[in-house]
């Protein structure tokens, strides 16, 4: 205390600093290693080369979202002309097609590191034998069936809805936790079922928040994406639209100038996306996205936490640095759910938590999202948190800090705080 005392204020803050410091050299060392999008461009770039080759398409097509959606790899054949497949692993796509869909646009398959076989992008877009080794998991753990009141509307909260209105995806994602609805074929849902959708949103007042979702909506053509919109804004009780789309991850080039007009005439529109990984984060997605925020509409990311993709303090910590840096706002980590199909890519609550843990303090607020575990059978999202509040007596709480020091906090404003904490 004497040696504090006799120390001046910018030698305290020094000190400070120091200590500071050496809390963030472990994540600066483990940075350097982690798979960024945004300094891999020139791997890409020979990768799209090949690719457009084997497909037979040119620069022009490769920007254009119709050619990749018509284009997606969905044949172990054109698949292992792109990446390298041992005859194990072409053996065990092959066992996958017909039991589970996949398909992968060209833009996605490009950022694949052909050689790694561990490499996260593969991992959640390449089926493996995993999907069908492991046995549990179940078709609908949300009881999504249950809350389907009309159309093609999940309803779980009191003020807002999803209208589901197609299976499409540009890539199937392996970790998918609606892929009991993908199937085998692409449909978007009539005419008839989405008016029904709107017509129940109609009749219910209280409904002030609906979500556009799927599938993807954005596999949407886009004069029929506008006509849901207008719908939607022609009812006075929906005061924003959400819309969930993962084709600024997976193909970016669907968020064409188009695209962007028509929806900037729908405001307030919020749009949510679903980056996993950092490598996913690159020089065409960034582009979608600014393109995107520049015509006034909010990003915000919800990452699913999937074994060896992202379950680690770091690699979470900057997939949200490098969201930030692309104007996304990093909003929520689900808890994978126990899907069928999927388990091989569940992990404990305790791996999310430690990612929490290592998020508060150590970075801004801003690159903080929520961690979620969604409750069995559409019972809600649940906040998890690790602990802050400790223990509480009378007049007071005991709080712990970022760095863990233990202090005491008087519980009323009104109360003599420095009697509370002495
Ligand atoms: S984009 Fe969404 S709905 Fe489509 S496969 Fe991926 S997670 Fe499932």
């Amino acid at each position: 205390m004497t040696e504090k005392k006799d120390m001046s204020k910018r030698e305290i803050s020094l000190q400070r600093a120091d200590e500071l410091k050496s809390k963030i050299n472990d994540y600066l060392e483990a940075r350097e290693n982690i798979q960024k999008g945004l300094e891999l461009e020139e791997e890409f770039q020979k990768s799209k080369e090949n690719i457009l080759n084997i497909l037979g398409g040119t620069e022009e097509d490769w920007d254009d979202y119709k050619w990749q959606l018509k284009n997606r790899i969905r044949d172990v054949e054109t698949l292992s002309k792109i990446i390298n497949l041992s005859d194990k692993e072409k053996q065990e796509v092959k066992e996958i097609t017909g039991r589970y869909r996949w398909a992968i646009s060209p833009y996605y398959a490009s950022l694949i590191n052909k050689n790694d076989k561990y490499d996260p992008i593969k991992l959640l877009s390449v089926p493996t034998v995993a999907e069908i080794v492991n046995k549990g998991g179940e078709r609908d753990p949300m009881g999504e069936e249950f809350t389907n009141p009309a159309g093609s509307v999940t309803r779980r909260y009191p003020d807002r809805l999803i209208i589901n209105v197609t299976n499409e995806c540009a890539m199937y994602c392996r970790h998918c936790q609606r892929r009991r609805n993908i199937g085998q074929k692409d449909e978007h849902r009539s005419n008839e079922m989405i008016q029904q959708s709107i017509d129940y949103i109609r009749d219910n007042p209280e409904i002030r928040d609906v979500l556009i979702t799927g599938g993807d909506p954005l596999t949407l053509p886009t004069h029929r994406l506008e006509w849901i919109l207008k719908e939607l804004k022609s009812i006075q009780h929906v005061e924003y639209i959400r819309i969930g789309s993962r084709t600024l991850v997976t193909m970016p080039q669907r968020i064409t100038d188009e695209l962007v007009d028509v929806l900037k005439k729908y405001h307030p529109i919020y749009i949510n996306t679903h980056f996993n990984h950092p490598k996913e984060v690159t020089k065409e997605s960034k582009a979608a996205c600014e393109k995107l925020a520049n015509a006034g509409i909010p990003l915000g990311n919800q990452a699913v936490l999937l074994n060896g993709i992202n379950n680690d303090k770091f690699v979470m910590r900057c997939l949200n640095h490098e969201l930030l840096k692309v104007r996304v706002r990093p909003y929520y980590i689900f808890h994978a759910k126990h899907v069928e199909g999927t388990e091989h890519f569940n992990t404990s609550v305790d791996d999310g938590l430690e990612i929490m843990e290592y998020l508060r303090g150590y970075t801004s607020g801003l690159a903080i999202p929520t961690y979620i575990v969604n409750a069995p059978k559409g019972q809600g999202k649940t906040p998890m948190l690790p602990e802050y509040l400790i223990s509480r007596g009378k007049d007071y709480i005991m709080i712990r800090t970022w760095e863990g020091k233990v202090i005491k906090y008087a519980n009323y404003p009104t109360q003599d705080f420095k009697e509370i904490v002495k």
